[in-house]
């Protein structure tokens, strides 16, 4: 699964689709909250704030 800010969505989406041969759900990180796990701040490829969970 990757965090990743808006501009990185699509990367992480394609990288998805390579490693795991599916289609991704994407999850807004603004509008959801984990009990258990707490997501990363920053984009896995940029310092931008990661906003959507693809998982
Ligand atoms: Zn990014």
């Amino acid at each position: 699964m990757y965090c990743v800010c808006k501009e990185h969505v699509e990367l992480a989406i394609d990288k998805f689709v390579d490693e795991y041969e599916d289609a991704p759900d994407l999850v807004d990180l603004r509008t959801t909250t984990f009990s258990a796990w707490k997501p990363p701040e920053r984009c896995e490829w940029c310092e931008e704030p990661a906003v959507v969970l693809v998982v």
